[in-house]
């Protein structure tokens, strides 16, 4: 039986979590459970899955929380901020942390899982990307197993032999990191500062949050990826290809020395990358339905157009300067595309943004987690500045 801890559990990828631990209840019980908002889907949460603990985000949601739980769940500890997701994150009686909070809020409970020695099942990318070496230090200090729940690196994973500690040594040639491309890959490009938040966030093939969402319309998605994929595989930038594939059906490749191109493969559905990291080296059912080749028909496959989505090169730059580069990047990005979202910022304003931001972000070396908040903070400060140029 292994204790499970859900950092986000209310979000897209902490419900598709959910799913897949309840379809195995003699394997997995879970530990904790946590959110920031949507408190009445968390409470019920608490009631289908009765954990130790419960975590928001402050003492008034810990209050409503009980309040909406009303001691139907007994012995449920209810903590809150920062220190109570740590906390739920590193408990010696937790087996495996599934990350999946959005964005640099995630950064210190999923360090703590790492730094506890966990398993830690990463979806949060931006804490990857934000604190690139001093998260992969922490990672090799503790020993922790880190299994990658992005779609297009648990394909790569699984593509890769295990372990995997030298790219080379193992005859691999490249990585093509494949994407949809989003909503906007075939709209005309002198329209696209007219796009709304819904529109950027009807994604064709996969169900997301908002701020995934607008990340693959603007491909930072895939940008952030790339930067994933460099510091997860030990893999050169020139080694990671961006291939567009608009079914989502090929969640990522790697290609061999002696010609070889493997493929993971799949229904765009979430559960399949979480069970696989879930019960790894196992296999757990899932309850996505096999993959119907035929039913599809056709696969198709297209280069990046660099002029649409500007978002690929600036990510691509910010990992040739390093240091805190790739931080400022994604600090930049969760400012502008939350202005984004709340109307305040145009779609083709978004990569305009984040520019201005790696133009005057002076790069420094990451030594801590200090430096990597300090470099969020000032890109941010950075960031709202251009906003208020720019909108
Ligand atoms: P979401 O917005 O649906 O859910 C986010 C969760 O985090 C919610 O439970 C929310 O309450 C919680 N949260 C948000 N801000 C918080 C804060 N400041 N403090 C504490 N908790 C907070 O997002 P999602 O789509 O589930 O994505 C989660 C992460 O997984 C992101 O990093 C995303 O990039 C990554 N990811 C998502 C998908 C997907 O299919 N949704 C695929 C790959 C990777
Ligand atoms: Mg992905």
């Amino acid at each position: 039986m292994q204790s499970i801890t859900v950092l986000g559990s209310t979000g897209s990828i902490g419900v598709s979590t959910l799913d897949v631990l309840a379809r195995h209840p003699q394997r997995y019980s879970v530990f904790a459970l946590t959110a920031r908002e949507r408190l009445t889907e968390l409470a019920q949460q608490c009631r289908r899955f009765a954990p130790r603990f419960a975590v928001v985000a402050d003492e008034k949601g810990a209050r409503v929380l009980r309040e909406q739980l009303a001691g139907e769940v007994p012995g449920i500890g209810i903590l809150w901020g920062v220190e109570g997701l740590c906390r739920v994150a590193s408990d010696p009686q937790v087996d495996a942390v599934m990350a999946a909070i959005v964005g640099a809020a995630g950064l210190r409970p999923t360090l703590a899982a790492v730094e506890a020695g966990k398993k830690v099942l990463l979806a949060n990318k931006e804490s990857l990307v934000m604190a690139g070496p001093v998260f992969m230090q922490a990672l090799e200090k503790s020993g922790a197993q880190l299994l990658p729940i992005d779609s297009e690196h648990n394909a790569i994973f699984q593509c890769l032999p295990q372990p995997c500690a030298d790219l080379d040594r193992a005859g691999v040639e490249k990585i093509l990191l494949t994407g949809s491309g989003g909503p906007f890959r075939t709209h005309p490009v002198d329209e696209l500062h007219r796009v709304t938040p819904d529109e950027a966030c009807a994604h064709p093939n996969w169900s997301m949050g908002r701020k995934i969402s607008v990340d693959s319309a603007t491909m930072m998605n895939k940008g952030l990826e790339f930067i994933e994929a460099c510091l997860l595989f030990g893999a050169r930038p020139d080694q990671v290809e961006v291939v567009v594939h608009p079914q989502s059906v090929v969640h990522s490749m790697v290609q061999y020395r002696d010609g070889s191109l493997l493929a993971q493969m799949g229904e765009p559905d979430m559960r399949t990358p979480i069970a696989h990291a879930l019960a790894f080296p196992e296999r757990i059912g899932s309850g996505v339905a096999a993959l119907d080749l035929v039913a599809r028909g056709r696969l198709d496959f297209e280069a990046p157009d660099a002029r649409r989505f500007p978002c690929l090169r600036l990510a691509r730059e910010a990992m040739d300067t390093g240091g805190s580069a790739p931080t400022a990047l994604n600090a930049a990005n969760e400012v502008a595309v939350e202005a984004f979202l709340q109307g305040r910022l145009a779609f083709t304003s978004i990569p305009a943004v984040i520019e201005r931001v790696m133009k005057s972000a002076e790069p420094v070396e990451l030594t801590g987690l200090d430096a990597v908040e300090t470099a969020d903070r000032s890109a941010r400060a950075l960031a709202q500045r251009a906003l208020e140029e720019l909108s």
